[in-house]
């Protein structure tokens, strides 16, 4: 984050935020098109193993996760969040069968 020292204990209002939040989409931000390494994920991943979640993070990606809509997937027939989905199946559960 940039340091706003004029911005000392203020906070920016949720218009600001959206807005901030649109002008850094797609093509306009700055790490558009720059495609992440297998080298730099296992080095990501790597610096995270091992460090336990506070409680509070676990609860809100359980809340998230849970409120997630399922999707259902042409091939298999069945219902899966999104994640799951993405892995193993539309296109992917295609190629499967
Ligand atoms: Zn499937």
């Amino acid at each position: 984050m940039v340091l706003n020292l004029h911005l000392s204990g203020k906070k920016h209002t949720s218009k600001t935020l959206k807005l901030q939040s649109e002008i850094k989409k797609g093509s306009n931000n700055p790490r558009y098109g720059i495609e992440v390494t297998e080298e730099t994920k296992k080095r990501l991943s790597e610096s995270k193993k091992g460090k336990a979640c506070k409680e509070e993070t676990k609860f809100k990606i359980s809340e998230t996760l849970k409120n997630l809509p399922t999707k259902q997937c042409p091939y298999c027939l069945n219902y899966y969040k999104p994640a799951a989905y993405g892995k193993s199946h539309g296109e992917k559960c295609k190629k499967k069968s």
